[in-house]
């Protein structure tokens, strides 16, 4: 075969094939792109494990109507410009992939509006090639995603998917780190109609424990230990586990960079290493824990789902998250009723 280049539907599925692996991977991109546009409340509707219906609804800033098709298209975003944007990434989004992915193997549409905007308009885009087709719509002001039929074009991958119950305990899964990440956002989630989670907005420090024992079980919440820490632009806070509030699996383990979930090898390590000697063999620490370091300083683009960051300086970053937490560990076991009565 001669050289060619691809036509824009097949490259899109190709990509599709790296950022959209699952139904989770689908609420994953959406979602994010709701927070990056300021929602303060997303409501999430499932049907079948997310293989017939996945719906997102939020009250972000919306898309203009002349952007909507641009946003089904590839590398087109709004989040970065420049090569300085790219180092120094503020938004969970930046690639301009997820959309065109995700619209090249499902049946998708795309309904939004502004605040400057008297109406709303809907993109609608099946397993596409460059045309998409705008109709005015009724909505207020924000963006509804509905993705159906997902992966209806791709038998290989549709043939993957697990059961309805194994690909919405993914989902809901990845809807509980999202709502450890944003404690300010409602986010509701509806699977076949019914409703499944209710994530209130929670600003006092009750509603907040409030949200972690909706999420990590009331269990955690009774042994967990308040960190918070800083050392020039790095910043520690967030929950972990006394040595007695120790876990038989690594259920509870969430970490976040700049707001960004992550499952890092050197933060995983650093942790480890903070409870060595408090924990047996069988026993896994629980965390919920947010990294804030200066933006320049980490390397978010360095897999497809985001999930490694690059430290520029890895060795501060581990020592400053081990020393951290242990000192935390210390004061535990010098002062025990610092933990929560509840
Ligand atoms: P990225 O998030 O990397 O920019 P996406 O393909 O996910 O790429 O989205 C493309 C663009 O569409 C975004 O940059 C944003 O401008 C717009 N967009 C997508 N979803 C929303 C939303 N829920 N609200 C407002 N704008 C959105
Ligand atoms: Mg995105």
């Amino acid at each position: 075969m001669p050289i060619q280049i691809l036509p824009a539907r097949l490259a899109n599925q190709i990509a599709a094939g790296e950022v959209v692996e699952r139904p989770a991977s689908v609420v994953k991109e959406l979602v994010e792109n709701s927070l990056d546009a300021g929602a303060t409340r997303i409501e999430i509707d499932i049907d079948k494990g997310g293989s017939r219906t996945i719906r997102i609804r939020d009250n972000g800033k919306g898309i203009p109507k002349d952007e909507l098709q641009l946003a089904l298209s590839r590398h087109a975003t709004s989040k970065i410009a420049t090569l300085d944007d790219l180092e120094a990434i503020a938004s969970l989004g930046f690639r301009g992939e997820a959309l065109a992915s995700i619209s090249s193997v499902s049946r998708l549409t795309l309904t939004s509006r502004t605040a400057a905007q008297e109406e709303a308009w809907a993109a609608y885009a099946e397993g596409r090639e460059m045309e998409v087709t705008l109709k005015p719509a009724a909505h207020p002001v924000g963006t509804t995603l509905e993705v159906l039929d997902l992966f209806f074009n791709t038998p290989a991958r549709r043939k993957f998917l697990r059961t309805e119950k194994t690909e919405f305990g993914h989902i809901d899964e990845l809807l509980k780190r999202i709502a450890l990440s944003r404690f300010d956002v409602t986010i509701n989630v509806r699977h076949n109609g019914k409703t499944i989670r209710q994530y209130r907005a929670a600003q006092t420090q009750l509603q907040q424990e409030r949200r972690l024992a909706a999420v990590c079980g009331s269990a955690f919440l009774n042994h967990a230990l308040a960190v918070e820490l800083e050392h020039g632009d790095l910043k520690l806070s967030g929950w972990i586990c006394s040595p007695q509030g120790a876990r038989a699996q690594n259920d509870i383990q969430y970490c976040y960079v700049n707001g960004r979930m992550m499952k890092d090898k050197l933060i995983n390590h650093a942790i480890r290493q903070a409870y060595e000697g408090t924990l047996s063999g069988e026993q896994y620490a629980a965390y919920v824990l947010y990294i804030e370091v200066d933006p320049h300083q980490v390397d978010v683009n360095v897999h497809p789902a985001k999930h490694e960051v690059r430290f520029h300086q890895a060795r501060l970053v581990h020592d400053f998250i081990c020393q951290g937490l242990q000192s935390a560990l210390q004061q535990s076991l010098a002062e025990p009723s610092a933990q929560y009565q509840a």
